[in-house]
């Protein structure tokens, strides 16, 4: 184990600076981190579609029809569900800016 920090040798052609390595590290580590997380979230909700499709408690999404389990779902002011599909679409669409309804 080191007990103090490693002096990197000078860089002058043009490669990377040690300051960089750090930052592209970092990155890296933060990319893969992303990539876990959004790996283990969509084998929990593959996991939450298999349990509800099983347990005959797949919710119908007000807008698409289509089915999904609860953890998919987003509720509006009114009560109604909503598949995240429709969510992003509405809100990148700005749907429901001037009514306040979400569809
Ligand atoms: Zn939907």
């Amino acid at each position: 184990m080191l007990t103090s920090a490693r002096q990197l040798p000078a860089v002058s052609n043009g490669r990377t600076q040690p300051s960089d390595f750090k930052e592209e590290v970092a990155a890296v580590r933060q990319y893969r981190n992303k990539l876990e997380a959004d790996k283990n979230y969509q084998a929990a909700m593959a996991l939450a579609m298999e349990q509800a499709r099983a347990a005959g408690h797949l919710i119908e999404c007000g807008c698409c029809f289509d089915e999904f389990p609860f953890e998919r779902m987003v509720q509006c002011d009114q009560g109604d569900l909503f598949c995240e599909s429709c969510l992003k679409r509405c809100v990148s669409r700005g749907d429901g800016k001037r009514s306040g309804q979400p569809f």
